[in-house]
């Protein structure tokens, strides 16, 4: 067996484990009608599997699926449609989560937390919930009038299991990384100490406190601010796992605010509080981060900007006392030649300011755009002449030919064609091939840059097309200047034109292929 397959298979048997070993701790819970569990891990578990690894894991999830709900009783028939209520689930999950929301596992965006809980989870519990709770009611389990009854825990326990679990796994998927400040490390022990005194304190008979009210429930929120605010969304992840564990352990056990004397409805009053705490926390989380991100990116913007505006304006200095001094000398060619040099610099200044401009008129939804018919064939063959000539170390060249004229902004996708080309020859470091493919289809046209370069660390690949958005280079010592706007500016011109824009890696050769289409249809 060659070590890829050993691998697959070793992760197969691994991820069978788990999932068995913590859908059989669900069942062991009192289940409602003895399938439908309100905790029931395996949901966030096989969601958070899928993302991390992809969907060739799937039969892990189905054996696991499969055995536990036959080893609780179930009948072939019924185990083998529990079984494929949740593995849909989870691949339905992450096929919403990734076709419909380019979802990103670091969950980093607004949009991906909102995808996760307002989409993925409750959809894909949904279809778990219909599976078995329908199979349970064609095996004889369940009557006809008891379909409701299980429905519902049965999606409850999925969707918390989706908003408890996935996160937690995804972002610490990543590695541990902390900050080494002794005062950091000091908080965040203290704020763990605060978590599991709140948690005890609220849930469990530890205190024996003769409180059994519900209002006290809201002392979760605190600590959950206080990780959001000055820590991130992975901390608040882990508090709202611990929050969620010591909750369930101790209602179990017939402590705290949701106790009483159906454990099943402790339980289901229990989840619908985590499931609202979850919810507002890891929105809460997101934003917080994403705005400490963004000004993280700007003061990085700042400092670039200055750097590469100064880098040109000093070459113009010097370039014009250069010419001033070969003209008092009365040494004409060579002024040309200073000249020339002092045209360059001028120009990569013009397009850093007019690209700064961009930015400024993007975020007023002011761009404008003028479409006329125009050959894109001679635009790619004039941008592709003067290109090669700011580069030795690179060989541009034009692959296809597109036949027919788009209607679009000329000055506009000659910036996009630009921007690409640019960027290909920038971060080929070592030089090589860059090549230009052009291709028309019956309803758009399409042109892709191809370089041999370092190519993009895949999971940044959604998001260099945001604003500021710079990905960390794949070969740590090669340092590239830029500003993260380029890519910003290219993607809101192409959607101005209803056009498409990606990027994909090379499959065989290194670096990267840059996309776009632009349609010829809806243009006309
Ligand atoms: P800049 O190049 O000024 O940083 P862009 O918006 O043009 O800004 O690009 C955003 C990011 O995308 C870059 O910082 C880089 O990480 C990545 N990138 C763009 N083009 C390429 C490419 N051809 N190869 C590798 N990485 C690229």
């Amino acid at each position: 067996m060659s070590p890829t397959k050993l691998k697959y298979v070793i992760r197969l048997v691994v991820i069978f484990a788990i999932y068995f070993a913590t859908a059989k701790f669900g069942l062991s819970l009192q289940a409602v009608s003895r399938f439908a569990t309100l905790v029931w891990i395996p949901t966030g578990f096989s969601i958070a599997v899928l993302l991390l690894f992809n969907y060739r894991c799937w039969p892990a999830i189905a054996l696991g699926a499969f055995f536990v709900n036959l080893l609780n009783g179930a009948p072939i028939l019924v185990a083998i449609g529990i079984g494929t209520g949740n593995t849909l689930e989870a691949v339905i999950g992450v096929f919403i989560l990734r076709t419909f929301f380019g979802f990103i596992n670091s969950m980093s965006r607004l949009k991906d937390v909102l995808a996760l809980i307002l989409a993925a989870a409750p959809l894909a519990a949904a279809v778990s919930a219909t599976f078995g709770v329908t199979s349970l009611l064609f095996g004889g389990t369940i009557t006809s009038s008891e379909y409701i009854k299980t429905w519902v825990p049965w999606w409850v326990g999925d969707v918390i299991s989706v908003l408890i679990i996935t996160p937690f796994l995804l972002l610490w998927s990543f590695g541990i990384s902390f900050d080494r400040k002794y005062g950091r490390i000091a908080e965040f022990i203290f704020l763990f100490l605060v978590v599991t005194a709140v948690g005890l304190f609220i849930f469990s008979g530890t205190f024996r406190l003769p409180i059994n009210n519900s209002s006290i429930i809201y002392l979760v929120y605190p600590p959950i601010i206080w990780a959001a605010l000055r820590f991130g969304q992975r901390e608040v992840a882990a508090i709202l796992l611990v929050f969620s564990g010591l909750a369930i352990w101790d209602t179990m056990l017939g402590f705290g605010p949701f106790a009483s004397k159906d454990i099943n409805i402790s339980l289901l009053y229990l989840q619908f509080f985590m499931i609202i705490t979850s919810l507002t926390s890891l929105i809460l989380a997101v934003v917080v981060s994403e705005r400490r991100r963004l000004e993280g990116r700007k003061d990085d913007f700042i400092s670039m900007a200055s750097h590469e505006l100064r880098t040109p304006v000093t070459s113009i200095k010097l370039y014009s006392q250069i010419v001033k001094t070969k003209l008092d000398e009365k040494k004409y060619v060579a002024t040309k030649k200073y000249i020339r040099k002092l045209d360059d610099q001028l120009y990569k200044l013009t397009a850093l300011v007019l690209d700064l401009l961009d930015i400024s008129r993007m975020q007023s939804g002011e761009i404008q755009i003028e479409k006329a018919p125009f050959n894109l064939n001679h635009l790619v063959t004039e941008i592709v002449e003067s290109l090669q000539r700011t580069t030795k170390n690179h060989t541009l060249s034009i692959n296809g030919k597109i036949t027919k004229d788009v209607i679009a902004d000329r000055d506009r996708i000659y910036q996009v064609i630009v921007n690409l080309i640019n960027n290909a020859i920038k971060y080929s470091p070592d030089g090589g091939k860059v090549i230009i493919h052009c291709k028309n289809t019956k309803d758009y046209v399409q042109i892709s840059v191809e370089d041999r370069g370092l190519g993009i660390d895949k999971n940044h690949m959604q998001r260099i097309f945001e604003k500021l958005y710079r990905a960390p280079l794949v070969k740590k010592n090669a340092a590239v200047p830029g500003l993260g706007i380029g890519l910003y500016v290219s993607s809101e011109i192409i959607k101005i034109h209803n056009g498409k824009i990606w990027v994909e890696n090379n499959k065989k050769r290194k670096g990267t292929t840059f996309y776009f289409t632009l349609p010829i249809v809806a243009n006309n």
